[in-house]
């Protein structure tokens, strides 16, 4: 059987790898970073609050945290 060569890409309308959660030890929910913003922002209409952003693996938190329903994040095309 031929292996053929990995393709590269394709990786878009995804989970990213990285998505961004509220740093407080409450939140429970995972947002798709903004790609407009050079801080730590959630692409939905959350990030105009005042909370602190942090960036994680999403492998790491997909179990137990939510994924945010505003179609920014991952609202639309989820499955
Ligand atoms: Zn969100």
């Amino acid at each position: 059987m031929a292996v053929s060569k990995a393709v590269t890409g394709e990786v878009e309308q995804d989970v990213s790898e990285t998505v961004v959660r509220n740093r407080s030890r409450y939140a429970d929910l995972l947002h798709r970073p903004d790609p407009d913003s050079d801080d730590t922002r959630p692409a939905c209409p959350t990030r105009e609050s005042e909370k602190e952003y942090t960036t994680v693996p999403a492998a790491a938190y997909l179990g137990h945290y939510k994924l945010c329903g505003n179609p920014a994040c991952f609202g639309g095309d989820w499955r």
